[in-house]
């Protein structure tokens, strides 16, 4: 009965007006070698190129640089709080009302949500990327790319292991180094190994052989994992090697989401491909029966990585349905990875956007992770400062928090969620006011935007509003964003404006924000002192209990030297425990620790909370029954 049409249908009836790729191009200012299409609507635009010409304005300088505004929001609920929404509408607002150059800086969809429990993530109503079906499927083959370049990596895990059991030091030696000849990249490997020996193997000692040729990888050690992007559950856990050519070298093995892959945590930090070919190099993929951490580059595959990943380096354009440019790169959950869009995305949009511009970037889930991560992970990793953050919510998610009832899916919404109840909603608020309180405490000023549903009372969203500014928000705006498009969000548009252009507040002003932007912790401490700021500051956890597993990780990492590195949390998006029923904001709660990985090539330390799975499943009725095409005219329906 809503007069706003399905996703799917608004998608399609708004293609037909869509610009052709080539004259956003043109719009951009981008010159022909810095963009090459891809279909009719989407391009790749080449960083380095664009960079080279354009470097990104000083983002310290208070003027004349483009405002670069981070979209979180509340902990989500299982009615969808609309985040991705209000990050293409509130470009949409800035572009299409307010007259602004903005860009739009959102993550590839991945297929496990898409055919399975969420749906797609271009947005929704008359806030959307366009077109959505490129934008749901497979675009431009990045997540592709990423569980190719993954799944070599576990090939060549299992095969070296394989003929390393299966053939003598002289065998290898002859197999690894044809025609008496040293490869440059097994070079490095020599260098590593302290070995001086630079290009005849023969001049090699036995001992060193047997060093050079064996990794010696420990089947019980070997931590990389096989990734696909299906929600696959019955992967989680698997037997390898059956067959009988494998001589009985079976192991058990396990897949994650392509998405949680460390590869897309490289693509979503990287800065060139210099530093992208780095970062795969590192990788550790396993160790050695003496404990030696076995990386990319002794497996020899740094080069075959790099090419391919070499097209995914570049961010895909595409457009808002009111035509202003959005970047497309990465895609990382943030439950379970660190969720941003990236680095490179937001650097070429900064450079594009012109003094006078906004850079509009979503960070996945709730603040207390996907912002915590594009704080603490990925702006420690670029350098950039961030002007302003929004944090969306919505009055129906602010009750569930309260303590309104469930939702089944396939049932009608329980009667709670439609009618004014002023004081579930204020007890459901505490869940937004922490997330205030978390922005506000890396320096940034807070601005709520309310995704208005029809079922939304005035009453309701004043309270909200009301509440917001008292807990220290910027301000607190009801949008229209779906119902609407840009033009239902323009108030947001002049309200993120007047905030990014605001001077500092004075200290003594009772509304004072340091202007100083901070992390939330020092990447040089232990590595338990940095899972405890997280879970005590943000969480609100009074403990944090590690299993005997998650006690030798951190022990190990410590003695290797890889203490160093920022932390990104695996725990679950529904709650600030590792719970997922426990909404609202709890406090005085333990945080377990169960296992602790380390990502070398992506630059942080892997805790997983509680049961988090890092591949999820297919409910009992998955998207797919809805997705079809008409074999007449092609159109796709079914998707939102
Ligand atoms: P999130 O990014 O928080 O997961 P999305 O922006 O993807 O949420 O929106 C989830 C779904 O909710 C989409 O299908 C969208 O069309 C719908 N939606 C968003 N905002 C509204 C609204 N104000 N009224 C009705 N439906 C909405």
């Amino acid at each position: 009965r809503s007069p706003v049409p399905s996703d799917m249908a608004i998608g399609t009836a708004q293609a037909q007006a869509l610009k052709p790729i080539a004259q956003l191009v043109r719009e951009l200012g981008l010159a022909e070698r810095e963009a090459s299409a891809y279909g009719r609507y989407a391009a790749k635009i080449d960083p380095a190129a664009v960079l080279a010409r354009k470097p990104m304005a000083d983002a310290s300088s208070a003027v004349a640089s483009p405002r670069y505004v981070v979209v979180t929001g509340i902990s989500p609920t299982p009615l969808g709080e609309g985040k991705s929404t209000v990050t293409v509408g509130l470009a949409q607002a800035l572009y299409a009302h307010v007259g602004r150059a903005a860009f739009a800086c959102v993550r590839q969809p991945s297929q496990g949500p898409t055919f399975g429990i969420k749906g797609g993530a271009a947005g929704g109503g008359y806030a959307q990327v366009a077109p959505m079906t490129a934008m749901n499927l497979h675009l431009t083959g990045d997540i592709h790319a990423i569980a190719a370049a993954n799944n070599l990596v576990a090939a060549a895990v299992d095969a070296r292991r394989f003929h390393e059991a299966t053939q003598t030091d002289a065998q290898l030696l002859a197999r690894l180094c044809p025609r008496g000849a040293i490869a440059p990249s097994m070079r490095r490997r020599l260098r590593r190994l302290n070995i001086d020996c630079d290009t005849a193997p023969a001049d090699l000692s036995p001992a060193d052989v047997a060093r050079f040729v064996r990794l010696d990888i420990d089947p019980d050690r070997i931590v990389w994992r096989r990734v696909l992007d299906t929600n696959d559950r019955f992967l989680r856990e698997i037997t390898i090697g059956q067959a009988p050519t494998e001589r009985g070298m079976a192991r058990t093995a396990a897949f994650d989401i392509a998405v949680a892959s460390e590869i897309m945590a490289v693509l979503a930090l990287t800065t060139s491909l210099v530093d992208m070919r780095a970062r795969l190099a590192r990788m550790v993929v396993a160790f050695s029966r003496a404990k030696e951490p076995i990386t990319c580059d002794d497996l020899g595959l740094t080069g075959a990585l790099t090419v391919l990943m070499k097209d995914a380096l570049s961010p895909t354009l595409l457009q808002t349905l009111e035509g202003s440019p959005v970047l497309v790169h990465a895609g990382p959950f943030a439950n379970i990875a660190h969720g941003n869009s990236s680095v490179i995305a937001d650097q070429v949009a900064l450079a594009l956007a012109g003094p006078v511009g906004l850079v509009v970037t979503e960070a996945g889930f709730g603040a207390d992770i996907g912002f915590e991560k594009f704080v603490n992970i990925k702006c420690r990793a670029s350098g950039l400062v961030p002007d302003a953050a929004v944090i969306v919510a919505t009055v129906r998610a602010l009750k569930m928090h309260g303590g309104g009832p469930d939702v089944v899916p396939g049932r009608p919404l329980p009667a709670a969620y439609a009618r004014e109840d002023l004081p579930l909603l204020e007890r459901g608020f505490a869940n937004l006011r922490r997330h205030i309180e978390n922005v506000r405490a890396t320096g940034l000023p807070a601005i709520v935007a309310i995704n208005v549903f029809a079922s939304d009372s005035q009453a309701e969203l004043d309270l909200v509003r009301d509440l917001a500014r008292a807990a220290g928000a910027y301000d607190a705006i009801p949008t229209n964003l779906w119902a609407k498009g840009g033009a239902g969000a323009i108030e947001l548009a002049n309200a993120v404006i007047k905030c990014c252009d605001a001077p500092p507040p004075s200290p003594s002003s009772p509304e004072f924000l340091s202007p100083s932007f901070r992390f939330l912790y020092d990447a040089a401490l232990p590595i338990k002192d940095k899972i405890e700021a997280i879970a005590k500051q943000v969480y609100r956890a009074a403990s944090v209990s590690y299993s005997e597993e998650a006690e030798r990780n951190i022990q190990q990492f410590t003695d290797n030297g890889w203490a160093a590195l920022p932390i990104c949390m695996a725990k679950t998006q529904y709650s600030f425990t590792a719970d997922p029923t426990l909404k609202g904001a709890p406090e005085g709660f333990d945080l377990p620790i169960r296992e602790v990985r380390a990502s070398l090539g992506a630059g942080f330390i892997y805790p997983l909370c509680g049961a988090m799975q890092t591949l999820p499943g297919l409910p009992t009725r998955p998207c797919f029954y809805d997705i079809d095409i008409d074999t007449e005219t092609g159109e796709i329906v079914g998707l939102f």
